[in-house]
Parts: structure tokens; sequence; C-alpha cells
């Protein structure tokens, strides 16, 4: 039996984000109607009270939690109060809300950075809290593992249908360009891209290069999403993998060969490597009948296409400290 979307009203928390923006593309394509986002003058999402009264008043019976503060590794290293209580906040409001307002089914995005550094590889759902995190990025970790375990707790206490997913890397339209705090495909393409404008003669990448980072189209990711909502209600989150990683030294001559770059690349050591490999086992989400169809240099181009028009109006998320007052 798969859950049925038909003229449900959905609330995609977070829909300015890239992977909000992706859901809302997505689900403009299924028969529900689409609730729009309050906007964060009107409702702050770590105001419990200000979360739980526009539930009450606007009652979506399904939502799919992307709401947060994220950032590559840069900006998770420098702000970890920012990182841990605003996800905190955002993901604990929504959740509880969700369940006093009787929310049918709720899916909450997470990140492959839940996993221990050294966790096996590919790496299934079950590493999940069996060793030390990465810590560069163990504040987001620490509050994407506290979502996990709201979304397994209100289903085991309440019987609320309320689901997780965890995506690998994601990259597509709509991503954060600050040359900071972006990951690292917005970082390179955009750096790429205004090397190539300037006729430079190299371009920079931060770490060694061989760390290796599995890169998921964010389209893809907001396919999984209804696939997960449709045919999965369990209590263990589920991997969304494309199924395959590169160095990032690799990932470096795609964006290259992309942009149409012909300059050399230079690797700043100083910079830090982060995990040394995320590559997430995506048997779980393929044995439910999904896996990822874009592939890296498609992905890519439709990436580059969308930066180069919406030039001007890019997305630069500037982290500053102790923005949580
Ligand atoms: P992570 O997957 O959580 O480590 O997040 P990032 O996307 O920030 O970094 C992924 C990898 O890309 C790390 O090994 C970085 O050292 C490397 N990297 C190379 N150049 C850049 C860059 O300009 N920005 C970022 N954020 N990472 C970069």
């Amino acid at each position: 039996m798969s859950f049925d979307l038909t003229d449900k009203l959905v609330w995609v928390a977070g829909q300015h984000g890239m992977v909000g923006r992706a859901m809302m593309r997505r689900l403009e394509r299924e028969p529900c109607a689409l609730l729009l986002d309050p906007g964060r003058t009107a409702v702050d999402l770590r105001r419990q009270s200000e979360v739980e009264d526009w539930m009450a008043a606007q009652r979506p019976r399904i939502a799919f939690l992307t709401a947060g503060r994220v950032g590559g590794m840069y900006a998770n290293d420098a702000f970890p109060a920012d990182f841990l209580y605003d996800n905190l906040l955002i993901e604990a409001n929504i959740i509880h809300a969700a369940y006093r307002t009787g929310v049918e089914k709720l899916l909450f995005f997470g990140s492959s950075c839940i996993y221990p550094r050294d966790a096996p590889q590919p790496i299934p759902e079950a590493a999940l809290l069996t060793g030390p995190l990465e810590r560069t990025n163990e504040a987001y970790a620490v509050a994407k593992i506290a979502g996990i375990k709201l979304c397994q707790a209100y289903r085991r206490q309440h019987g609320c249908d309320f689901i997780s997913a965890m995506p690998t890397n994601l990259y597509g339209p709509g991503d954060n360009f600050h040359p900071e705090t972006s990951h690292v495909p917005a970082a390179l393409l955009r750096r790429f891209h205004e090397a190539k404008m300037a006729r430079a003669a190299e371009v920079v990448v931060w770490g060694s290069g061989t760390p290796r980072r599995e890169f998921l189209y964010v389209d893809d990711l907001a396919d999984a999403g209804i696939h997960l909502l449709r045919h999965y209600s369990g209590e263990s989150h589920i991997n969304i993998g494309a199924g395959y990683d590169v160095t990032i030294a690799e990932f470096a001559e795609h964006i290259k060969r992309c942009v149409g770059f012909e300059g050399r690349i230079v690797y700043d050591r100083s910079r830090p490597d982060g995990t040394p490999r995320k590559l997430l086992d995506s048997r779980r989400i393929q044995a439910l009948g999904w896996s990822a169809t874009t592939p890296l240099d498609e992905g890519l181009k439709r990436y580059y296409d969308w930066f180069l028009s919406n030039q001007g109006k890019l997305r630069e998320t500037v982290i500053e400290a102790a923005t949580s007052k």
C-alpha cells in the first residue's frame, strides 16, 4: 500500500533552500496542494510558540523538513553553536508541532555527516552511533542525529508516521555560492567560472584532493523524497546516494571541464580535508525501487547553466557568529 498525496496540503519547511526548492519543483507534478512558507519575519522556526501557532492555523497534512542551518566544512567548524542550536530547535519545534497538529506523514532530511568519521564504506544505515564523528562537522551531525531520534521516538511513543532520509553530498540549482561557507560543488563551480572569466592561470582547491565524496543532483534527491513518502514507513533512517564516489581531484577536473577553464589546479594543503571518504550504501532505497538517474556530468551541466542564468541573484549565505540570539 502506498501513501496517497492526493488533495493533501503539503508543507516543505525550508522551501527557499536548495533541497526545499527541489522538493517544491518535484511536488508540482503531484496531485497535492502546496503550502507557502510563512517567511522568516512572520515565523521564526526556532521559536516554539510561533511554529505551533502557525501549524495549528495552517494544518498541513504532510511535511518535508528541509529547514535548517547548513554550510560547508569551514562554516560548520567556525560556528558550531549556531549549527547545533538552530538545527536542534528547528527540528524539535516542527516535529513536536507535527505531532500536536496530527500531520499524517513527515519526512526529515539529515545528512551523511551523521556517520562516524571512520565508518565502513559504503556506509550502511547501521553504522550510526558506532564511533566518533568527524570533528569539523560534529555540531551539525549531533543535531541531525537528534532529528532522527526524534522521529523514531514520536513513532514509538505516539505512533506518528515520521521517517528520515540521509542524503549524500548534494549540488544543484539554489545552492549557496558563498566562497567560504559553501560546500565544495558551489565553491569550485564559482571559482572555476571566475578564473575562466579573469583568464587566470590557476584555481585553488582546498586540501590534498584525495578525500572521496559521493555527489547527488538535488532533483534526484527530491524524487527519492517522494518515493520514500509513498513507499516507506519505518524506524530506520534511509540513505540516499548516487551509488559511486570520486576524489576531490577528480571532481575538480569534472568542474574544470564543465566550465571550460584551461589553466592549472593547485591544492592548498593548509585547508583541512575533512572526512577521508563518504560513500553511502544505498541498497535499502534501491530495494524500495528507487535509484539516482542523473549522471555527474549531466547534473553539473544543468548546475552550471542555472548558475549562468542566475548571475546577480545567487544565494550567498554568510554565517555570522552568534546569530542565534
Ligand atoms: P564535507 O563533505 O562535509 O567535508 O563538506 P565540503 O563540501 O565543505 O568539503 C568536501 C571536500 O572538498 C573536503 O575534502 C574539502 O577539503 C574539499 N574542498 C576543496 N575545495 C573546497 C572549497 O573551496 N570549499 C569547500 N567547502 N571544500 C573544498
